[in-house]
């Protein structure tokens, strides 16, 4: 054989081995089990038995017990005028609903809540109040998370407290008497637009009512409405408001509220 036919013949077959053993290098990276481990980011350390009751550092107190600083009026943008007393605030029907100065897109949200004791009216009309997860208007506009006597207290199931108004009854009902404080701990995803308007993500909800799962990741159908079908309408981050119902039921009260905003 010639020299330069061994030559080529000694090369071809480097080449062969060279291709092998990278495939083998590649197909061994494949398989180690490092490939597929997540190290960064680092889920930060919390306080188990203040998780859930208390404020992160980071979250928005929404209610300190002393200050209604973080909330105006949704009708006249004024301050908003609900009383605060004893480190609670009530309802105060009259001026209507208030809602956040800030606006929020995505977060976690704990709220407390207190049907007052002796409540008279039944259903719809007993201690009716709602959490707006993103007010869209100064009315009852945007997405509310129904509040209402949740105690012998039959109404539609998809109105109770605990539903997402009249498109996902809770999955249980947890709830506590008049007189005694309800915890919401929600997690709300905003629904996303496209440029042109149109819905490219529904909005989300998970809910733990009193610590108990009552919504999973529930898909809004779009803002909530009293009477007929959902209709998405584009919007951007959104103040979170609570309530004045116009029944002729006692106030409730609320106490600690906080919002972290998630990514
Ligand atoms: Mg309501």
């Amino acid at each position: 054989m010639k020299t330069w036919a061994k030559v080529s013949i000694a090369v071809a077959a480097l080449g062969g081995i060279a291709a092998a053993a990278a495939l083998l290098s590649l197909k061994g990276k494949a398989l180690l089990p490092s490939a597929t481990e997540q190290w960064a980011p680092v889920p930060r350390v919390v306080d188990p038995f203040k998780y859930l009751d208390s404020p992160e550092p980071d979250a928005v107190r929404l209610f300190d017990g002393e200050s209604l600083a973080e909330w105006i009026n949704s009708n006249d943008r004024g301050p908003a005028s609900w009383a605060i007393a004893d480190g609670v605030v009530t309802v105060h029907k009259p001026s209507g609903n208030i809602e956040t100065r800030r606006s929020f897109r995505n977060y976690r949200l704990h709220l407390e809540w207190r049907v007052p004791a002796g409540i008279t009216g039944k259903g719809q009309a007993r201690g009716n109040s709602g959490l707006f997860l993103a007010s869209t208007g100064p009315g009852d506009e945007g997405y509310e998370l129904q509040i209402l006597d949740p105690w012998e207290n039959p109404t539609y199931a998809n109105g109770m407290a605990g539903a997402i108004y009249k498109q996902h009854a809770p999955l249980v009902n947890p709830g506590r008497p008049p007189g005694e404080w309800n915890v919401y701990d929600v997690v709300w995803t905003a629904p996303v637009f496209a440029p042109d308007g149109k819905l490219t993500a529904p909005a989300r909800v998970s809910l733990h009512f009193n610590g108990v799962l009552v919504q999973d990741n529930v898909m809004l159908a779009g803002p909530t409405v009293f009477a007929g079908q959902p209709v998405s309408k584009p919007h951007g981050p959104a103040p979170i408001k609570l309530q004045a119902h116009g029944d002729p039921s006692a106030p409730i009260s609320f106490r600690k509220m906080w919002v972290l905003e998630l990514p």
